[in-house]
Order: C-alpha cells, then sequence, then structure tokens
C-alpha cells in the first residue's frame, strides 16, 4: 500500500482568497478597500467577472495575484493566474469547448483553474456531467463563502468527482462583494516561501487545506498510517472537536470526538482516498485534501 501525502513536505503555512470582487465588476469596493479587508492575508487574488484587474495600488498583503472569474449565464469558472492574452478574442459563453480552452492556457501559464460554486442552485451551478467532461483543472470550491451558506458546499460534487477517478483539490473563497463577506472561507497553502511561484507550486501538488476557522498543524503518513495532528494550543485544546475521515463515495471511514489534538487512521488500502474534516465548538472547521491510496 502507498499512501500518496501532499502534505509531506517542508514550508510554511499561508492564508489566502482565491476569489474576490472589486467595483470593477460587481463588488462595491474598490481595490484598495478590498486590501484593506484582507490586510493581514499572506496572498490575496482578485477575480472580477470576466475582467483582469490591475493589481495597482498601497497593500499590506505580501502576494496578490490577478485572476479572473469567467462567468458565462452558466456555470462560472475562476482562473487564476492567466496570461493577459486570454482576454484576445475572449468570451465567457459556456461551453466546455470554451471553458477548457481557457483552462488550459491557464494551467499551461503555471496558473491554476477551478470550478466555482458549483451548488449555487439559484444561479451559475455546475451540473456534475459537464464537471466531469472538463478534463483539466485543478479542483473545485467546496466552500464559497458569499451568502447562503446552503447553497455554497459543495463536498457531495467532491466526493463525486474523487469518486469517479479525478484528480481534484478543494478549494474554500471567499467570493466577498461586500463587507461581511470577508474571512468565512480561505485556503491555508503549505509553501516554501510566499511567492506567486511557490503558492501555485503548493497549490498543483495538493499542499493545502480549507479553513473556516479552524486548522491542523500536519497530516503525517507512513506505509500504512494517517496522523492529524489538529490546531493545538492552550485554549483550543480545552475544547470539543469532531473529526470525521471520509473515503470513496463519501463513506465515512472514522470517526472520532472529544477534547482530542491528534487522530491516527490505519488504511484498509481499498479507501480509494481519505479526506478529514474537524470541526470544533462553534462550527469552525478545517478540510483537508484527499489522500490518495494506492492499494500495491
Ligand atoms: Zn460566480
Ligand atoms: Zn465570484
Amino acid at each position: 500500500m502507498r499512501i500518496e501525502n501532499p502534505y509531506d513536505k517542508r514550508g510554511t503555512w499561508l492564508r489566502g482568497s482565491f476569489h474576490n470582487h472589486t467595483n470593477n465588476s460587481d463588488g462595491w469596493f474598490p481595490l484598495e478597500t478590498v486590501y484593506r479587508m484582507y490586510a493581514d492575508y499572506d496572498f490575496l487574488a482578485i477575480s472580477d467577472h470576466d475582467k483582469i484587474t490591475d493589481l495597482d495600488g498601497e497593500r499590506s498583503i505580501p502576494t496578490v495575484f490577478e485572476a479572473i472569474e469567467v462567468s458565462s449565464r452558466e456555470p462560472h469558472m475562476l482562473l487564476v493566474a492567466p496570461p493577459r492574452s486570454i482576454l484576445e478574442g475572449y468570451s465567457s459563453e459556456f461551453s466546455i469547448v470554451n471553458y477548457q480552452r481557457l483552462a488550459d492556457v491557464t494551467l499551461d501559464n503555471g496558473g491554476i483553474c477551478v470550478l466555482v460554486h458549483p451548488n449555487r442552485y439559484f444561479s451559475n451551478y455546475w451540473n456534475l456531467e459537464d464537471m466531469l467532461q472538463m478534463e483539466r483543472v485543478t479542483g473545485i470550491e467546496v466552500y464559497n463563502g458569499d451568502g447562503n451558506i446552503e447553497y455554497d458546499i459543495a463536498f457531495d460534487k467532491w466526493d463525486a468527482m474523487l469518486s469517479a477517478g479525478r484528480r481534484v483539490w478543494g478549494f474554500g473563497n471567499d467570493d466577498s462583494h461586500v463587507y461581511g463577506q470577508e474571512k468565512q472561507a480561505w485556503n491555508v497553502v503549505l509553501a516554501e516561501e510566499n511567492s506567486q511561484q511557490s503558492i501555485l507550486s503548493a497549490i498543483r501538488s495538493g499542499s493545502f487545506y480549507v479553513s473556516t476557522g479552524f486548522g491542523f498543524e500536519s497530516i503525517q503518513t507512513d506505509d500504512r498510517q494517517i496522523s492529524i495532528r489538529l490546531k493545538s494550543n492552550k485554549l483550543l485544546d480545552r475544547m470539543y472537536k469532531y473529526v470525521t475521515l471520509f473515503g470513496k463515495d463519501g463513506r465515512v471511514l472514522h470517526e472520532e470526538t472529544g477534547r482530542i489534538t491528534e487522530v491516527t487512521y490505519s488504511c484498509m488500502g481499498d479507501e480509494g482516498y481519505v479526506r478529514v474534516s474537524a470541526y470544533i465548538e462553534g462550527g469552525y472547521a478545517a478540510f483537508s485534501q484527499p489522500l490518495f491510496i494506492n492499494q500495491r
């Protein structure tokens, strides 16, 4: 058995959101205000609808990314670090061919492609069949902070794609448009350094997790065992945690609750993948990427 562990590397944990709007599209605030909303983040992408917003102006955020939210009347797709040439002959019309072409141009440029808010059923959602037809994407947005929580969570579609054999990472983003939507969900990335290249490279290899307020210290593996160390300090250690490990088809593999700081799980070999969700009293959570389990 071999466990593919995307967290088995050195680095520092960096916090950021890849999906945020300004008044260059339908956000309420100019770029400078959005920078201030996220002043303590390590990185931030600005992803206006069908536009690449110029990232000028003063900011305390060390790393910022140009991005674009491809916004058809049907599904939306987030491209981070697309080449500027993507705007030549640009169309946001939804077809798998057009969306995959835009994704490919971005991926070939070293950027990333995320299928966003797949379950926002009142508008711009993804059908699972269309998601599966997108052959090359970095991941899907499993947690979107824009308002109505029930529409913005997509763990079901993530498990469906993973169970179909697709290697897609889960993202958490605010999709912020107004005050009050900032810092609902973010990505915590294990990067070698705080630079565009290190962050994108860590993302491509799945070395990050999604947080809404809780976290992991580390996730370690040996031949068959996964050891998850939960975010720990004197205060957190006194609080109740609810940890669930999911495998193929969303099957619950293991659950532990209590004032725990660590969970270990011995793999059987038939899990397909193992992903971890950890909640702390109050509802804050951390969601790991899948660790793929190879039977031989
Ligand atoms: Zn959108
Ligand atoms: Zn958006």
